[in-house]
């Protein structure tokens, strides 16, 4: 199975690091390691871990589980620290050197700050470093976060062109919805059936769920990385899944998207809607730009340069793109002729809005 993989993401949910006291689990994580070294030859490995907040709830005696953000931030500062030197520890004891990479929001969302984490993972590579990636939970705030590790292990898998993502949880993989809950080996696309198979239910340190997993699924299917979603409960996990064959795996879409449009089309999150007539969707459909004239509408505030949806009048989302021009532009030249944009704006402009080149169709 992992073979002709060339980079592996390992994701590793808080329950599957902190056991029930709280403790680091050493003695798994050697096992984990033991794995790693088995497939490592001609590898990269990335592992993306939570449990700073559960490792930082421990060392501070705090018990809630609900806790308000400010505190959240503050705690994961603690436990950060204590997780980083746990894997430390641990991985240099096998000789292997580590790295610590935390990630906000806006380093994956933003192209050029994700060309900037792409090149850092790269030399971490070429320094033979394991790179320990979390997010950076102390200055995440609720509207730029995560908030789960799934989909930010699946944005990384997907930036790095890593081949395949391993997420490590609680459960065995994903199951269907007979009474007899049998495990799903293999899924290819991710609609609302799959979706329905979310039993919404989250262990007891975790912020993700199944939910959040499929999230991530949808990333890797679209960007040409495999994922298999597998039980972190045992030791030799990666050993115990390829063995026993327990899993569910995703298997990628045969993509011809280049890196930069696989990148588009899992941006986590949009600034506004373009709305646009039937003739400009004819046009998209073809494979054209935007121009202006097929605009009717625009929502949400956004500036030159940032991730747009392009949907139609009934809101049906066509299209995810980077615009050329501000929403506030947008409003002033929309339905117009590409010819009269510079006059109307006053200033010299692309006459695409959004070019076929920074626009996926969805
Ligand atoms: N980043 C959080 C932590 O390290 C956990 C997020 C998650 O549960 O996926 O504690």
């Amino acid at each position: 199975m992992l073979e002709n993989s060339k980079k592996i993401v390992i994701k590793l949910g808080s329950s599957t690091i902190v056991d029930s006291k709280g403790h680091f689990k050493n003695e798994w994580i050697k096992s984990l390691i033991k794995d790693i070294k088995t497939y490592k030859k001609n590898k990269n490995f990335v592992i993306v871990s939570s449990g700073a907040i559960a490792l930082g709830q421990k060392y501070l005696r705090i018990k809630k589980k609900k806790l308000k953000i400010e505190m959240s931030q503050a705690i994961a500062a603690v436990g950060q620290i204590h997780l980083a030197g746990e894997f430390q520890k641990v991985f240099e004891k096998n000789s292997f050197k580590t790295g610590q990479i935390l990630i906000s929001l806006d380093d994956t969302e933003q192209r050029r700050r994700a060309l900037n984490v792409k090149r850092t993972f790269e030399n971490l590579f070429k320094l033979n470093a394991i790179p320990i990636v979390n997010e950076n939970d102390t200055t995440a705030t609720s509207e730029i976060k995560y908030g789960d590790n799934d989909r930010l292990a699946a944005r990384v898998a997907q930036i790095i062109g890593a081949d395949t993502l391993i997420i490590l949880s609680d459960v065995d993989g994903l199951y269907d919805n007979t009474k007899k809950k049998k495990l799903i080996k293999e899924v290819k696309i991710i609609d609302k059936n799959i979706y329905s198979l979310s039993d919404k239910k989250i262990n007891s340190y975790g912020s993700g769920g199944i939910e959040t997993k499929l999230d991530a699924a949808k990333i890797c299917i679209n960007s040409g990385c495999k994922m298999y979603l597998a039980n972190g409960k045992v030791k030799n996990p990666i050993k115990n899944m390829i063995k026993n064959k327990i899993f569910t795996c995703f298997i990628p879409k045969l993509s011809t998207l280049d890196a930069r449009k696989k990148w588009i089309i899992s941006s986590l999150n949009s600034s506004g809607k373009i709305y646009i007539d039937m003739g400009a969707a004819k046009a998209l459909a073809n494979g054209k730009s935007l121009l202006a004239a097929g605009i009717t509408n625009v929502s949400g505030k956004f500036n030159k340069g940032e991730n747009i949806l392009i949907v139609d009048q009934d809101d049906n989302h066509l299209a995810r793109g980077l615009s050329s021009f501000s929403s506030i532009e947008i409003n002033k030249i929309k339905g117009m002729q590409s010819s009269i944009l510079e006059k109307t704006l006053g200033y010299s402009t692309k006459s695409e809005v959004v070019h076929k080149d920074d626009m996926v169709k969805l």
